[in-house]
Order: structure tokens, then sequence, then C-alpha cells
């Protein structure tokens, strides 16, 4: 299976390496028939500083993006999206193709505590704020995650389970254990009754912290067994990078129980067969 598009990009104007006009021109040079850019939203938020877009550069990119649409028209499909964090307004995903609804911090108590940033951060939010129990920590995400559709109106859920992005080898906790599955089982299956499209997201594969996509092939089968649906992602940071790992993607699916996976177009999402 060869699947050409992607819809989770992020470019210069907030954590990407390459400006949009350079990842279209990846895209294209890969052959590839739809890119979706998704800049990160503005937060209102001094730790979002770094990597998500000010007001001001997502005006620009907005402008990049449309005048990318016209230059590349018949030759690359492109979409105009943003991966709409929970504690972001909701206003700035008005009038884009897509949205991609993710999770990146809790906040206990007003405390802005990253899950994805350094190990360092999470192990200090756990330790203040959870009595130092990962379990705890995880059932709090899942639980915010699970109202991620009403709060972003989001077509796609990002990365579903990047709280386990520092467990590898379950160093900070067990996996297995229904202290974490069950929280986890609970926001699925809300997720899946709200119809969203779930990422198998291969973008810690690329940037070297990860050798498997997100999520875990458990939590893949589960979305399977409930009939939801997936699509395939890099959560691309670079040009080099937008078709990263779709293959390992593609047959983790298939392994998991899919016949198809989704791909989003400008006609919206069309089902695309994993072998
Ligand atoms: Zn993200
Ligand atoms: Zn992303």
């Amino acid at each position: 299976m060869k699947v050409l598009s992607n819809v989770h990009t992020h470019t210069l104007y907030c954590d990407g390496e390459n400006t949009v006009e350079e990842m279209a021109a990846g895209a294209v040079s890969l052959g590839m028939t739809t890119l979706g850019f998704s800049g990160h939203s503005p937060l209102d938020h001094p730790a979002g500083s770094g990597w998500a877009m000010t007001p001001e550069a997502f005006q620009s990119y907005k402008e990049d993006v449309a005048a990318a649409r016209e230059k590349y028209a018949g030759r690359l499909e492109i979409l105009c999206g943003l991966e709409l964090d929970y504690d972001s307004s909701p206003e700035w995903g008005r009038d884009l193709d897509f949205i991609i609804g993710s999770v990146h911090q809790l906040m206990p108590d007003g405390d802005f505590c990253s899950v994805d940033n350094v190990p360092e951060e999470v192990d200090d939010a756990v330790n203040r704020h959870f009595g130092g129990c990962y379990y705890s920590y995880c059932a709090a995400y899942y639980d915010k995650l699970s109202g991620i559709c009403e709060r972003t109106g989001c077509d796609i859920v990002g990365h579903f389970d990047i709280v386990t992005k520092f467990n590898g080898e379950f160093r900070r906790f067990d996996e297995n254990d229904p202290r974490y599955r069950g929280p986890a089982i609970n926001c699925l299956r809300k997720l899946v009754n709200n119809g969203a499209v779930f990422e198998i997201n291969t973008g810690g594969i690329s940037r070297g912290y990860r050798t498997t996509p997100y999520p875990a092939p458990w939590i893949l089968r589960e979305i399977s067994r409930l009939g939801g649906s997936v699509i395939l992602t890099s959560d691309a940071h670079s040009a080099a990078t937008l078709l990263h790992g779709f293959d390992k993607g593609a047959d983790l699916a298939a392994a998991c129980g899919f016949d198809s996976v989704k791909a989003l177009t400008a006609k919206g999402f069309i089902d695309l067969p994993v072998r």
C-alpha cells in the first residue's frame, strides 16, 4: 500500500524546521497527493512559547498555506488545518479544513505540566500533583483527552497515548496494569462513540525517541474491535520526514485488525486498503 496523504505537519511557524513552501515542495517530490498543515494552535500561556504559534504567526501561516495551495494547484492538494490544543481557545479552529485535537499538558491547580516535553518535567509533575503515582497522572490525562472532541470539534485525535512517551521499557509504569488500561479504555470508548478518527502517529520514530508509532498495538486492536477508524500521520517537523514510517504504520494497522485506514483529502475522508 502507498499512502500519499499526510495531514499532521509542522513548520517554522511553530516548532517545525521548514517553511510551508519547503514542505509543499517536499511533498511534491515524494509524489504525495495531499498535504495538510497542522501547526500548533496559539496558546495563551507563557509555556506555549517556542512551540505554539503566536496569533501573528497563525495569520501568516494561513496566508502562506493559501499561497502554496494556489501555486501547487493540480499537482498537490493542500489543506489548511490546525493541531488544536485542548487548552487553546477553540475559536482558533474556525474556518479551517480540518482539526487535529491534542492534549499536550495537564493543568493541575493551574500548574502547566507538559506531558511530552522532557521526562524530568513529567516526573516532577507526578511527584508534586499526583503523590508520585503515574497511574493517577495517566488517569488525569485520559480523563482530559476524553473531552477533546467536545472541546475542539476535532476530526482527528492526536497521538492518543502520548502519555507513554517517556515510558520506554515500562520504566515509569506498567502499561499492562489495569490502573493504566482502565482509564485509557474508557477514554477510547468515549472517543470512538464521538466518531473520532485516531492517528497512527509515526512522529516519535523519526525523532528518535520511539521505535513504534502511537498508539500501542493493544490500543489499536481495541479501536478496531470497537469499530473505530485510524489514519496514518507522521507528525512531520521537517520535509524529510513527511511519510516517515508509513509502511510500518500500515503493517501495524493490518496486524491490529484493520482492513483499511482513512486518508484525508479535499473531499473529506476516504478509505484506503492496507494491503
Ligand atoms: Zn501534538
Ligand atoms: Zn504535532
